[in-house]
């Protein structure tokens, strides 16, 4: 196998790139970064899993790429997405807040574009309100 793991129909890849980030491709890979990988403990690893799946499930059919941090017209797709993770990470007995925590390692990471983190504060602040709440 040639580094990356079978997940039923998704494979996980890792990319060999120091900055923080994961993505996923309409072909059901899911990357994870080199540095992503370092940052994470192994729930956050799996929320950040379980976010692109959200975005494979929710965008079955359809060819695109998406990723954890969002990027153009972000609001809607990652917010489903994280929905989606959420009821993953409760299905696999992880704690939900490891989304959360994920995504705040790699918004205060260094390396990761500065126009991004706005965003990244919303969705924390929407998931730790909703995952308190429910
Ligand atoms: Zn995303």
């Amino acid at each position: 196998m040639d580094g990356a793991a079978e997940l039923g129909k998704y494979r996980i890849k890792v990319l060999d790139d120091a900055r923080p980030y994961a993505c996923s491709w309409s072909d059901g890979v899911i990357g994870l970064s080199r540095g992503l990988l370092h940052l994470m403990d192994q729930d956050e690893t799996a929320a950040v899993v379980g976010h692109e799946l959200g975005h494979l499930l929710s965008h079955q059919g359809k060819s695109g790429i998406w990723s954890l941090l969002g990027g153009n017209n972000w609001t809607n797709n990652e917010e489903q997405a994280d929905s989606i993770a959420v009821v993953l990470l409760r299905h696999a007995c992880i704690s939900p807040l490891a989304l959360p925590h994920a995504l705040a390692k790699v918004r205060d990471a260094p390396q990761s574009p500065l126009e991004l983190k706005a965003g990244l504060d919303q969705r924390i602040d929407r998931l730790t309100r909703t995952i308190a709440r429910d």
